[in-house]
Formats: structure tokens, sequence, C-alpha cells
């Protein structure tokens, strides 16, 4: 039997085959311990009616362990080079399809409708690559594609962004626009000795499950958003002067900003970072009766 194509000697022998060489631009660290991918795997909960949606396969260690227990797994992989890599060690799994794409680049809901035609769960699991973490997440996100969730390893400061409370020193935009949409978790942390090559920052998983609702109702999504960015411009600001400074025409609306702040009952002074998602939400309704 062949051995799993996540092992530091099989996958030594893949990139000796194809004579395979990293590249660092393309974030290409790849995972070479089957006990790491079972656990990720784990995190998604799959079963054999569940589509899976996977971002970079690499030479396709994640794949084939998404293939063992997937109905169906697409992966989009940006480097040509893997082609021909993959339709090799995938062979054993004619339900795994590799799209040969930048993710970024991809009509993802188009492409899912027909890839996945008849299958009702569908869960993206990923091993990103660390230069596009965030742009990829937001993308899966705000395109409202119709997963169940999202299981990725990603850097651990990146996690720890992601999956951060009000009033941690974490806490900020990142925080909101993910948890806006899902309720996050970090469930893992993994060393640096599982990848080939190993990476230069430590690393973790999340598990993003997406609500059915946003976490808060807002009259004007674009302008909350808007108005949380302004909130972190500066950390060490009180809540009043970052939005003063930097929300459109704020320096010349204090007064109605400092209204807007009391009708949401946010004192002027605290900082952006204490406030949660649902006190974001009242203010930029409150905000957006003079500004949106
Ligand atoms: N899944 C494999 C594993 O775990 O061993 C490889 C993961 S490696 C961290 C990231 C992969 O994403 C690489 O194969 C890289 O070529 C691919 N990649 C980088 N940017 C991409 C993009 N914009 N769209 C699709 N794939 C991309």
């Amino acid at each position: 039997m062949t051995k799993d194509i996540a092992t530091p000697t099989r996958t030594k022998e893949i990139l000796k085959k194809y004579g395979f060489t990293f590249k660092k631009s393309l974030g290409q660290n790849f995972l070479i311990d089957t006990n790491i991918l079972n656990r990720i795997v784990d995190h998604a909960e799959l079963t054999d009616e569940t589509g899976a949606i996977e971002i970079g396969p690499g030479i396709g260690a994640l794949t084939e362990q998404l293939a063992k227990r997937a109905k169906k797994v697409l992966a989009f992989e940006i480097d040509q080079r893997l082609l021909p890599i993959l339709a090799d060690t995938l062979s054993p799994y004619p339900h795994a399809k590799v799209i040969h794409q930048d993710v970024l680049k991809a009509n993802l809901k188009e492409t899912l409708a027909q890839e996945f035609e008849g299958i009702e769960d569908l869960m993206v699991v990923a091993n990103l690559p660390y230069y596009v973490t965030t742009p990829i997440l937001m993308k899966l996100l705000e395109e409202q594609i119709p997963v169940r969730g999202i299981v990725v390893m990603l850097q651990k400061e990146v996690a720890d962004r992601i999956a951060a409370k009000p009033g941690t020193k974490d806490y900020g935009s990142l925080s909101i626009a993910i948890q806006y949409y899902t309720e996050a978790e970090t469930v893992m942390v993994v060393p640096k000795t599982v990848f080939n090559p190993q990476p230069n920052v430590d690393s973790a998983v999340i598990r993003l499950i997406r609500r059915n609702e946003p976490a808060v109702k807002v009259e004007n999504e674009a302008f909350f958003f808007k108005v949380v960015r302004a909130s972190f411009g500066q950390r060490r600001k009180t809540i009043l002067n970052n939005l003063v400074n930097n929300l459109p025409n704020g320096k010349a609306n204090k007064a109605a900003i400092e209204q807007a702040l009391s009708e949401a009952s946010v004192d002027p002074k605290r900082r952006g970072e204490t406030l949660s998602i649902e006190e974001f939400g009242k203010l930029s309704d409150e905000l957006g009766k003079s500004f949106a």
C-alpha cells in the first residue's frame, strides 16, 4: 500500500521525482504530518455527504485526507507546476478535482454551484498561503458562499486577532469583520516542525462557523465597517478622537459624533477596542443618521 502523501519520506520522494522547488512568494509550506492533518479534518466534521473546498493543495497532502472522508473535493491551485504532480498523487481519488486558478480571481458562487450540484453541506478546509490569508478569508465571507464553515491553518498571530474578544490587545477591525459573519474559535496551535520547509512564524488552526444572520443587524453594512475601521485608526486614541479624525468630514461634524455616541450610550472617552460588535452596530446606526 502506498504511504500517505503527508509523510516526510513520501513528500521527499514526490519532490525529488518532479524536481520541485518551493516558491516562497506563493506561501509554499507543505504539511508532512498525517496526525496533524487528521486533527484538522476532524475539526471540519465532514461526512460522506460533504463537499470539501480546498485552497492551495500543494502536492495533495490535505487533499488526500479530505478525499478519504468527503463526497467530493474541489481544490484551487495557482502554481501550474503542481498540476502534473497532483494528477499523479491524487490518481487514487477520482472525486478530488483540481482547478488551476488564483482563488482570489475565482467566481466562487458559480463554480461551487456547478461543481457541488446536489451537495448541501459544504466546508472550506485549507492550509492557507500566509501571504494572502486575510484577502482569502474576506473573499469567502463577503461573497457569502453557501458553506457551513471554514477550518484553516494560518499564522497564529492572525488567528489570535480573528478570535479576539473585546477589551483584549488583539481585538480590532479584523476580529469584527470575521465575527460579524461567523463564530470564530482557535482550535489548535501547530508547531513549525510539521511543515516542509518550516515557516518563520507560528501557526494555528481556526474554525469559523457561519452564522445564519450577521452578529448584529445594521442599517448600512458598508458604513458599519467604515465606522469600525475609523474607530481603530489609532489604538491609543479615544473613540471620539478616532471618529473625528477618521470619518469623512468628521472634523466638521464633531457635535453630531458626540450626539451619536450619547444616543448609543457609548462614553466618548472609551477606546474602540472596548466596544462589542453590538455597540458598534448601535453606534453605526446612530452615526448613519448624519453621515451615511
Ligand atoms: N495544502 C498543502 C499542504 O498543506 O501541504 C499546501 C499548502 S501551502 C501553505 C499553500 C498552497 O497555496 C501552495 O500550494 C500555493 O502554491 C497555493 N497558493 C498560493 N497562492 C494561491 C492563490 N492565490 N490561489 C490558489 N492557491 C494558491
